[in-house]
């Protein structure tokens, strides 16, 4: 793995997203009515630099774990978009083409023990990636690497011989960012990696993660439902809303000062501990419609405080601020 010791993040790119769809055909069309197509994600554009961290935030429905999902190709992008990695085109690539990029993006997953064969040691876990890769060719070698790997995540490396349901929540996830290590890989998607777990864990899943960026030179794009999770590990933050970006900024700017009324509502949820307290909440309409029936215009206007006439006809883009074109808001307020 290269060291990188405590790099800053380059401006260089990694990744760029464009226009990006993932549409699912959900019925068929057929003799009694057209075919529904579920519209998770929809026309997609950002991009993460090397060495930082974006943050992904929306509720849960909003396709943001889709979006991971379709970078990896665990799921495969609709038509016309594209996803840069390095700056090849990795979605015009056949699966044989992908294979040697596979291991340079690795995902963490929210349920790690869902991820990990129950019949298997965490060693043997280790070590099979470890040889499907090529990194080890099994035996001392990849005794070695599995002990070098338990140490980098601070688990015993006794623990080589203990099979999953032997670890609590928070052992198990270093076991998954183990696994993901493994392989070297540069660029990390970390989907909701502490949602599952109390809160005093949280924070050292966090710090780990936060040290073996700075160690490794890794690039993470790390996905939550909720802001303040983000906030200490994201150097940029982008707040999806039924399968959009709605806003995109570095993380000060984001915090103090969000635009979209919809990152505004999600801020309004998070104490303030100088204020003693929560900010004013403020309270969204009605629940997240489902991804087969996306309003028309901008698809927040059900929901939104601010809502005119103009809002349920037209859609508004992405847009930089004027005097700050980093931040990108996607509400017609501002355009
Ligand atoms: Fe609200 Fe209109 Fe902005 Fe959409 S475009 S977020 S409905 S003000």
């Amino acid at each position: 793995m290269t060291n990188n010791l405590m790099s800053p993040p380059a401006h260089e790119e990694i990744l760029s997203v464009r226009d990006l769809n993932v549409h699912f055909p959900v019925r068929k069309a057929g003799l009694f009515g057209a075919g529904a197509v579920a519209r998770a994600v929809n026309g997609v554009s950002f991009e993460v630099m090397k060495g930082e961290t974006l943050g992904l935030v929306g509720e849960s429905g909003c396709g943001k774990t889709t979006l991971g999902r379709a970078i990896v190709r665990l799921v495969p992008p609709s038509k016309g978009g594209r996803v840069m990695f390095r700056g090849r085109d990795i979605t015009a690539l056949d699966n044989r083409s992908f294979r040697p990029l596979r291991k340079e993006i690795q995902m963490i997953f929210q349920d790690p023990f869902g991820s990990l064969n129950p019949r298997l040691t965490v060693g043997q876990t280790i070590g099979e990636a470890l040889r499907v890769h090529g990194i080890t060719k099994g035996g001392e070698a990849t005794t070695k690497k599995v002990r070098e790997l338990l140490d980098t995540v601070g688990l015993n490396r006794e623990y080589a011989n203990r099979y999953p349901h032997e670890f609590s929540g928070g052992q198990r996830q270093r076991v998954g960012i183990a696994r993901a290590l493994a392989v070297d890989p540069s660029f990390i998607i970390c989907d909701e990696p502490v949602s599952a777990l109390d809160v005093s864990i949280q924070s050292q899943i966090i710090n780990l993660l936060k040290d073996l960026q700075r160690e490794f030179g890794l690039t993470y794009l790390f996905i939550a439902h909720d802001l303040s999770v983000v906030e200490y590990i994201s150097d940029r933050v982008a707040v999806m809303y039924l399968g959009k970006i709605v806003e995109i900024a570095d993380g000060d700017s984001l915090y103090a000062n969000p635009k979209h009324p919809y990152t505004q509502a999600l801020l309004s949820a998070i104490p303030i501990p100088e204020l003693g307290g929560k900010r004013e909440r403020i309270v969204l309409k009605g629940d997240l419609p489902g991804p087969l029936a996306i309003p028309k215009g901008c698809s927040f206007h059900p929901r939104c405080p601010f809502a005119t006439a103009g809002c349920r006809e037209r859609e508004p883009e992405l847009k930089g601020l004027d005097g700050n074109p980093g931040h990108r808001v996607s509400c017609l307020l501002y355009q």
